[in-house]
């Protein structure tokens, strides 16, 4: 009989449900659904694989504050709270009214501000802190995302307060947010707020095998000397988010060495990730860190349908098998993953993989 993994939870999350994204000027289903977390859970329930905290104490903004800014994360406060009067303001604008449907989440203008010269900000800062249209905000937004830190937040503590292993179930995800913005389905960096949780015991490795370069998290984290980023992912020039995530992205002046990326090729298999994952593991143990923290996405499944790697169900018990091995205090923080109908499947396998 192996271990229940010591889970932390809540239904906040079920709040943010937007149910369309513009791709590329098109109107396609928003992937990152409540029912994500639903499946995971039902699964490792039903396999006695989970041994549940719900997560009620939420995360204080002086906490967020260690991993955002503050105007980030006033903005995503402002946003949440105005969405409708927001919306409702642009449609009456354009005398369209009549299509308002009663649930709507506003969508950031986006600009890109990080490159242009000779930009203001505006008083609510808007068209500054979100870089792409996957990140929709609504009323529900504020305490999906305040929450899902708050899962992150009490997992790393779990770990302070000496568990071996602990899984945040975060939604939604975390580790496209950078310091100062949001984008790709994430609002706060749920990995990030983990690792500045853990750092008080000394260096921190953080760990991203989600499908996707976990650029925010490599943002947060370029120029620390206290945390080890490394990120298995799709080649960036062949799959968002297309700006970063080559190996020669190395580390800030102050923590040169200290950003590792392996991107792989469109059609990986089980094979070369686990190879890939072996040099990954080598690093880490190189760094000798007090705790680890793994992004952990499921999107790198071949029936995923945003992704293109070839990892089968079983696959994934060799990666928590791999991982585990390590013996680091560590907390899995979920990312990614989108074939609803396999995700539970999948983490019982990554989860059972473990002795
Ligand atoms: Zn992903």
């Amino acid at each position: 009989m192996k271990k229940p993994i010591l889970t932390f939870d809540n239904h906040h999350h079920e709040a943010h449900a937007p149910t369309i994204e513009q791709l590329h000027g098109r109107t396609v289903p928003y992937f990152e659904s409540p029912s994500r977390i639903d499946a995971i859970r039902a699964a490792l329930q039903a396999d006695g694989l989970i041994d549940l905290q719900p997560t009620q104490a939420e995360i204080s903004v002086d906490e967020l504050a260690r991993t955002h800014t503050r105007a980030m994360i006033a903005h995503m406060r402002y946003l949440s709270e105005k969405a409708p009067e927001l919306i409702r303001q642009d449609f009456a604008s354009y005398g369209l009214e009549h299509l308002l449907m009663g649930d709507e989440y506003y969508y950031e203008q986006i600009f890109p501000t990080r490159v242009m010269r000779g930009y203001s900000i505006n008083e609510n800062r808007r068209g500054f802190h979100i870089f792409d249209n996957t990140s929709p905000v609504g009323p529900g937004t504020w305490p999906a995302i305040t929450h899902s830190a708050s899962v992150a937040y009490a997992g790393a503590h779990a770990l302070l307060d000496g568990e071996r292993r602990a899984y945040a179930l975060c939604r939604p995800p975390g580790h496209h947010a950078g310091r100062d913005f949001a984008g790709g389905y994430c609002f706060f960096n749920n990995a990030a707020i983990a690792a500045n949780a853990l750092r008080q015991r000394g260096k921190i490795a953080v760990l991203d095998i989600d499908y996707h370069h976990g650029n925010g998290t490599q943002a947060i984290f370029w120029d620390d000397p206290g945390v080890l980023f490394i990120s298995i992912h799709a080649d960036p020039g062949q799959e968002y988010p297309y700006y970063c995530g080559w190996p020669d992205e190395t580390g800030g002046v102050a923590a040169e060495g200290l950003n590792i990326n392996y991107p792989l090729p469109f059609g990986t298999d089980e094979a070369l990730y686990t190879q890939t994952l072996a040099r990954a593991l080598d690093d880490i143990s190189a760094y000798n860190p007090a705790a680890l923290v793994v992004s952990l996405g499921f999107d790198t499944l071949h029936d995923d349908p945003m992704a293109q790697f070839e990892l089968t169900i079983s696959s994934y018990a060799r990666l928590g098998g791999m991982i585990d091995a390590l013996g680091l205090p560590t907390l899995y923080v979920q990312e990614g993953g989108y074939h609803v109908d396999s995700l539970g499947a999948m983490a019982v396998s990554f989860f059972g993989g473990m002795d």
